[in-house]
């Protein structure tokens, strides 16, 4: 899904910020990838690059055989819609929004693939375990449900890689537990995941761990 040669990002500051330096990593089909590394160490920077929302300063990325680094904008713009979710800690639903209005929101700016979008809504809520809640205000939810509404919202265009930014960092241990059992389903279904996480529980639950240090990553 993910290869990664020699991929580069420098931040234009005084003095230069180098975030990711020399990065290598090979993501397949079903994968799932923890990020681990202190803060500042390019975590966020690395999932931007993987996620098409920040290019590299240079090196290459092929996601799903297609080298990225050359495309237009528009072009990135549309892989990322068809290949990826995005997953963050905190959940970012609208409160006055219904759960399902929620999810069907992730392609607001996807006119591409508007059809059928509450029945694809709701179909990502069953998968999540929360075809119950369609109806409900995210006020009324559990955290864990919350991020479950969330990761139904990066499912609805079908991606085949989700991208998570510390998706448990705001949930107690028994809602993570929940969360990550929807991972390991997801992932039996072909869904590959890469996951940044401070967490030893969530990280211990990933088939492969990274560890980034000042922008170097080294394979655990
Ligand atoms: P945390 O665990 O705190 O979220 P992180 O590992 O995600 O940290 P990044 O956000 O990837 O860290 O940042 C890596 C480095 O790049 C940091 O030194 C940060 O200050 C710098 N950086 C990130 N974004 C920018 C930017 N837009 N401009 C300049 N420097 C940046
Ligand atoms: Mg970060």
């Amino acid at each position: 899904v993910i290869e990664l040669r020699d991929v580069c990002k420098r931040f234009p500051a005084q003095p230069p910020v180098r975030a990711l330096h020399e990065i290598s990593l090979r993501v397949d089909r079903g994968d799932h990838l923890a990020i681990v590394g202190p803060s500042g160490s390019g975590k966020s920077t690395l999932l931007n690059v993987l996620g098409l929302l920040d290019r590299p300063t240079s090196g290459s990325y092929l996601l799903d055989g297609t080298e990225t680094t050359t495309l237009r904008d528009g072009a990135r713009t549309r892989l990322r819609g068809d290949r990826i979710g995005f997953v963050f800690q905190s959940f970012h639903l609208l409160p006055h929004r219904s759960v399902v209005e929620n999810v069907m929101l992730a392609e607001l700016y996807g006119a591409w693939k508007r059809r059928g979008r509450r029945e694809r809504a709701l179909a990502a809520l069953e998968r999540v375990g929360l075809g119950h809640r369609a109806g409900f205000l995210p006020g009324r939810l559990s955290g864990g449900e919350r991020q479950r509404a969330a990761i139904a919202r990066a499912l609805l265009g079908a991606p085949s890689l989700l991208l998570c930014d510390e998706p448990t960092g705001n949930l107690d241990s028994r809602n993570t537990e929940a969360v990550l059992d929807l991972f390991a389903e997801l992932r039996e279904q072909g869904l590959t995941i890469v996951i940044i996480t401070h967490e030893q529980e969530v990280s211990e639950r990933a088939g492969r761990r990274v560890r980034i240090t000042d922008g170097v990553l080294v394979e655990e």
